[in-house]
């Protein structure tokens, strides 16, 4: 999708601290970290929400989960971590390419949920 930063960084077209690739997905760290990791999973699909998303991209996201406590495992977030989903406007959501956030490296204690 033009003007997607998440497509841009999928493309190579802007740079990313990358920590998994593979053809269903890209992981790279959060530019603006809420935690003392933060890494963001986005599938190689343009698709803003869950509520716009076909067949073919559950299987991307699906992907995805299974992938995560790989992901979570290299990056040493064996104590545990946070996933988040952004949905829309209410939610916060600045990026419309579906993403999820993995939150960690600290106690999430004092946090929302
Ligand atoms: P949202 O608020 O949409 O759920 O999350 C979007 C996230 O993308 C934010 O945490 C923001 O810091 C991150 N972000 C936005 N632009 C870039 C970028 O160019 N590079 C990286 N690595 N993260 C970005
Ligand atoms: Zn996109």
């Amino acid at each position: 999708m033009d003007n997607c930063i998440f497509c841009k960084i999928i493309a190579g077209e802007i740079p990313s601290n990358k920590v998994y690739e593979d053809e269903n997905m890209l992981a790279f760290r959060d530019i603006n970290p809420q935690a003392k990791v933060h890494v963001l999973v986005v599938p190689k699909s343009h698709f803003a929400t869950l509520a716009e998303m076909n067949g073919e991209q559950a299987e991307l996201v699906k992907k995805c989960m299974e992938k995560i406590p790989h992901i979570a495992k290299s990056l040493g977030l064996e104590k545990g971590y946070r996933l988040i989903v952004n949905q829309g406007e209410d939610a916060g959501q600045t990026v419309h390419h579906l993403h999820i956030h993995i939150l960690g490296g600290q106690s999430m204690g004092e946090k929302m949920l």
